[in-house]
């Protein structure tokens, strides 16, 4: 089996270095985080560069190296690649296993149609969630529930391949990059939001200084 965890992770902080052990703990298997090489149209683009964010990746990735794994198959591209887009090339190279897990965060499932192309993505495979709790499954829309809810399983084993959402019992700790950014910018205290080799990393390279 293979268990991605896409993001910008820009920066990575402990919010999701604390889902990716605890998925890994919990399913016996590393973590392989995936960075994106772009962002949708949606999106602002990452302040850090792609290899800054993936030297912060490694940092995470030597220090708990049973736990979290680098998946480096996104970071030759030099645009966006929706996750849909990203699996099916997965799913077209014969050495990718055939069960794969994506984990996401319960504020990107319940708006999973969002997605591209997201009905197809359960074709492609099973999701992890963990659920942030500002983002409950009633969040949903009626169809979104409708298709999605059928498919929700709370063990830590799928049954098929492709298509189930496993929710964790594992409850994020409230922090995005977004928040981390904006204290890096005003000079705050980042106060143990991310591990102090990924503070020193920003801090030496002089990252998120406000734009
Ligand atoms: P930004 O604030 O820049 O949007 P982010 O903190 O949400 O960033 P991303 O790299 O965009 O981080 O997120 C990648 C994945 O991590 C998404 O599936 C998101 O739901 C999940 N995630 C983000 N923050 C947390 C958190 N505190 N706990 C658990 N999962 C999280």
């Amino acid at each position: 089996m293979k268990i991605l965890f896409g993001g910008t992770f820009d920066p990575i902080h402990i919010g999701h270095i604390q889902l990716a052990r605890y998925v890994s703990q919990q399913f016996k298997h590393p973590v392989s985080l995936l960075p994106l090489t772009g962002v949708p149209n949606y999106k602002q683009p990452p302040q850090a560069s792609l290899q800054q964010r993936l030297a912060m990746l490694e940092i995470v990735a030597a220090k708990y190296p049973d736990e979290i794994q680098i998946d480096y198959s996104e970071t030759q591209l030099t645009e966006y690649s929706p996750t849909v887009t990203t699996l099916r090339r997965m799913r077209q190279n014969e050495l990718t296993p055939e069960i794969i897990y994506f984990v996401i965060g319960g504020d990107s499932l319940v708006t999973l149609d969002i997605w591209d192309e997201w009905r197809d993505l359960l074709k492609l495979t099973n999701f992890i969630v963990a659920m942030r709790p500002d983002y409950p499954l009633s969040k949903m829309s009626p169809q979104l529930a409708q298709e999605l809810l059928p498919r929700i399983n709370t063990t830590t084993s799928a049954i098929n391949a492709v298509g189930e959402i496993i929710i964790t019992h594992f409850t994020p700790l409230e922090v995005s990059s977004t928040q981390i950014r904006q204290c890096y910018a005003m000079g705050q205290e980042i106060n143990q939001l991310v591990e102090p080799e990924i503070n020193h990393y920003i801090t030496q390279n002089n990252l998120y200084k406000g734009k």
